[in-house]
């Protein structure tokens, strides 16, 4: 299933969107919490504004350095074990949504990763046991400040920003995660093109890592790292993050 969050101008609501990402189809409640059953009211998605599918109630737990690529690109090893962050949850923006580049920084980069989103309250979670508590997998955008990175130390700032976590445009509950090709756009652009068969953690590994350390909750977000090519963004330029199996998020930055 494909699950959208989205608004016709009233309180928003959730959804079931066909395979062609043409049609949704309205259901009752909160799909993390509620069986999902249809209100028989269906849209067009272009006639609907697409929010952020999930907006996790606890946490988004970010993985740094999960690509070796990428890794090199900036001069780092790849840790031997996950290296974790946390992102606030004020941080989500949905599909769309304009990513506000702050004063503080000069040097705004993108970062294309697949988004796991967890079903169910877990803890020490085995890696096979992994698919139970995932709900599904969305496409995120890890919009870090490389300047603070980098200044900062801790990256707390650099990726907490508000608006700096783009989630969306659904969430895709049945999907093999093990090899999905990865594009990042730049305007007109292709500035990443990988696969997640080349994260040195896998989603297993990292879910059973992460759930070692904290609780996780209904509706918290794993972001698995990013492969190369990550680089600055103008304002006024628009990101793309395309996900094989899942779809593409997309959303302009601007500098108030
Ligand atoms: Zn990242």
């Amino acid at each position: 299933m494909r699950i959208a969050r989205f608004t016709t101008g009233d309180d928003p609501a959730y959804g079931l969107v066909d395979g062609a990402g043409e049609k949704i189809a309205e259901i009752t409640g909160d799909p993390l919490y509620t069986k999902i059953e249809l209100t028989g009211q269906v849209y067009a998605v272009s006639d609907v504004r697409l929010l952020a599918p999930v907006i996790p109630r606890s946490k988004v737990v970010g993985v740094g350095r999960n690509y070796a690529d990428h890794a090199r690109e900036l001069g780092n090893e790849v840790p031997a074990e996950p290296l974790l962050f946390l992102i606030p949850n004020t941080a989500v923006i949905g599909p769309g949504d304009p990513v506000v580049m702050p004063p503080q920084s000069q040097d705004v980069h993108y970062e294309g990763e697949l988004a796991v989103v967890i079903g169910r309250v877990c803890k020490d979670v085995l890696p096979e046991d992994v698919a139970k508590v995932v709900f599904g997998y969305t496409v995120a955008n890890d919009v870090t400040a490389r300047d603070l990175q980098r200044s900062d130390g801790q990256w707390a700032r650099a990726k907490g920003f508000d608006t700096f976590c783009p989630l969306g445009p659904w969430i895709e509950t049945d999907l093999d995660v093990a090899d999905l090709r990865l594009t990042t756009t730049l305007d007109e652009e292709v500035v990443q093109d990988g696969t997640t068969a080349d994260m040195v953690h896998g989603v297993a590994t990292l879910v059973a890592h992460v759930s070692a350390a904290f609780t996780l909750l209904p509706g918290d977000v794993i972001l698995t790292g990013t492969p190369a090519g990550v680089g600055p963004v103008r304002p006024g330029q628009r990101v793309e993050v395309r996900i094989e199996g899942i779809g593409s998020l997309s959303n302009p930055f601007v500098r108030h």
